[in-house]
């Protein structure tokens, strides 16, 4: 990576807060193919950072960043809470597991208390689709989406968008623009909001997105969304240039979607003589948490030149800092940054 390549490009947004001119980042479907490039060349400077040994800045020094998170997680919540603590700021975890939530407390209720706390950045994690915009319409703080119900997971399609930027980098292409790419997502794309998020920012960075599933698994009406729809796992990896798995999301499933994992994994599994379907030197990618022999095997999940499943992880850390920092830049009366539509 060369030093012109960490810095945004400033020919290609709009300047100060027009780049990015949101209080909130609920979703890839409310920016534009501008802003998204925008949080992924911001995020290159922390990924530079993040490769040192000292991996700090105080950029975000005195705030509060509160993870409110309501569902389970792993990377997602570490990754906030790292990116948090190395731009400065104090950050707090609350898991509705040990919450009021327990004790009947509603949404709204919950809202209203963290915002009395005077948090200047709200990380949320819910269950249902679109409890995150009700949050942000309570609170005087920027709110992130970390992944409402089936909904959207924003910061997971910037940072996978980052991973591949990355290794397309690596293999001598540009990866500031997917056109020509052809992107396969292939798993329970009905309960997926990485399938949703991930479909809109591929297509707005130029890719051919093509989503693959039993049918009892994959959302009516998504071709509507310009999605190409598969069933044939082996028809959908056709020379496609990255093949992204997903879990089954049996949290979500109410009744029997699949006839048994064995099953699954025999028609829509990813196995290395199946990744040999899909375009040469095809990536591999996974949002993380696997279920290895379900839909992805060990030694794909694990192959070093095709696998970028770690480097997403990485990437996670530098993107979500990269959208604390950016969305809290009025607050800190950052110049240019005063104005928010
Ligand atoms: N970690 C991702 C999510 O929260 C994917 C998954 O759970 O399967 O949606």
């Amino acid at each position: 990576m060369t030093a012109s390549q960490s810095q945004p490009h400033a020919s290609r947004y709009p300047a100060g807060a027009q780049a990015f001119p949101h209080r909130d980042l609920l979703g890839i479907g409310q920016l534009e193919r501008h802003e998204i490039l925008f949080l992924l060349d911001e995020a290159e400077q922390w990924v530079d950072l993040n490769r040192q040994r000292q991996k700090h800045s105080d950029s975000l020094a005195g705030l509060t960043i509160i993870n409110a998170f309501f569902e389970n997680s792993t990377r997602t919540l570490l990754s906030f809470e790292i990116a948090g603590k190395r731009l400065g700021a104090d950050v707090v975890n609350m898991h509705a597991a040990q919450s009021s939530v327990k004790k009947g407390e509603t949404l709204i209720d919950t809202a209203i208390t963290l915002n009395a706390m005077r948090a200047d950045a709200i990380v949320i994690r819910h269950g249902s689709s679109g409890a995150t915009g009700l949050i942000a319409d309570k609170v005087d703080c920027p709110v992130l989406n970390a992944g409402d119900g089936q909904h959207e997971h924003p910061t997971q399609a910037l940072l996978d968008a980052l991973a591949l930027r990355h290794a397309l980098r690596e293999r001598g292409q540009s990866g500031d623009d997917f056109t020509g790419l052809t992107i396969t997502i292939c798993g329970d794309i009905l309960h997926s909001r990485v399938a949703r998020s991930n479909l809109l920012c591929l297509q707005a960075l130029g890719a051919t997105v093509r989503l693959c599933a039993p049918p009892a698994l994959m959302p009516s009406g998504i071709e509507a969304m310009g999605a190409q729809v598969f069933h044939d796992f082996d028809a959908a990896l056709d020379g496609a240039n990255v093949v992204m798995m997903l879990r089954l999301q049996t949290e979500r499933m109410s009744g029997q979607f699949i006839p048994s994992a064995r099953e699954y994994h025999h028609l829509y599994g990813l196995t290395a003589a199946r990744l040999a379907k899909a375009g040469e030197h095809a990536l591999v990618m996974h949002p993380g948490p696997m279920n290895r022999g379900v839909e992805i095997d060990s030694d794909v999940a694990d192959m070093i030149d095709r696998s970028i499943i770690t480097r997403q992880v990485e990437m996670g850390v530098a993107i979500r800092m990269a959208c604390l920092d950016v969305l809290t830049r009025r607050a800190r009366g950052v110049e240019g940054w005063g104005e928010v539509a």
